[in-house]
């Protein structure tokens, strides 16, 4: 099957109103522009460099968004252009974000990556953690960050049933949080949640973004 083949068949298995991320990481620009050629508008990259060199290249009108570990120090080079970064994961990230947002004259869209998955690797806050960070309240006056949902990993098994529990706390601690924090803000509405393996799953479970790098480009 050709790319543009896999990204029509990816679409037609998803609903309209769930996005997809075409993670891009470690393929060349000229496989990007194929998948855009393809009509595809949003891609994701897990490092700073490769994203920065990409935008330079690719046309404008595609949007970037960040799936990876961020280092503060690599916020600025991003800050200019990203649509939504979906790892926000501590305070002084957030503080760096509100930073070099402001210097640019944007808010930049983050999700609260949560840390679901039994792996200790996975990065992102406990729920716990992502409680108390709420409660505390600096983001509130963070106007440069626009705080739009969640993002979470599952852990990488063939046990669909966890796969699910996992994806199903999400979607529950998204619930709670919007409730408790968010509930008069229309923006506050993602859940990006679902890979090339597990991503039929998270829609079930209420995906509202997917991000999906090996079944449209091929192993990396
Ligand atoms: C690489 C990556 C993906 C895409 O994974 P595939 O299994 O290739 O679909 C999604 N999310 C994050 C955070 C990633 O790093």
């Amino acid at each position: 099957m050709s790319l543009k083949a896999r990204i029509n068949a990816l679409r037609e298995s998803v609903p309209d109103e769930v996005k997809i991320i075409a993670v891009s990481k470690f393929h060349t620009a000229e496989t990007v522009m194929e998948a855009y050629n393809a009509g595809q508008r949003v891609f994701g990259e897990s490092r700073v460099q490769e994203v920065v060199a990409k935008q330079a290249e690719l046309p404008n009108d595609i949007e970037w968004h960040f799936v990876g570990s961020l280092q503060r120090n690599k916020v600025k080079q991003i800050a200019p252009f990203v649509s939504l970064v979906h790892s926000l994961e501590n305070e002084r990230l957030m503080l760096e974000i509100e930073r070099q947002a402001a210097a640019n004259n944007r808010k930049i869209p983050c999700l609260l990556q949560i840390h679901i998955a039994e792996e200790e690797t996975k990065s992102g806050f406990s729920p716990d953690e992502c409680r108390e960070f709420l409660a505390e309240g600096t983001w509130r006056d963070c106007k440069h960050v626009q705080i739009v949902g969640v993002m979470g990993m599952a852990t990488f098994t063939d046990e669909k049933r966890k796969i699910r529990e996992e994806f199903r706390l999400l979607k529950s601690f998204f619930d709670e949080i919007k409730a408790k924090y968010f509930a008069n803000d229309l923006s506050f509405k993602e859940i990006s949640m679902g890979m090339s393996d597990d991503y039929p799953i998270a829609i079930e479970e209420g995906s509202t973004m997917i991000r999906v790098g090996t079944l449209i480009f091929g192993e990396r």
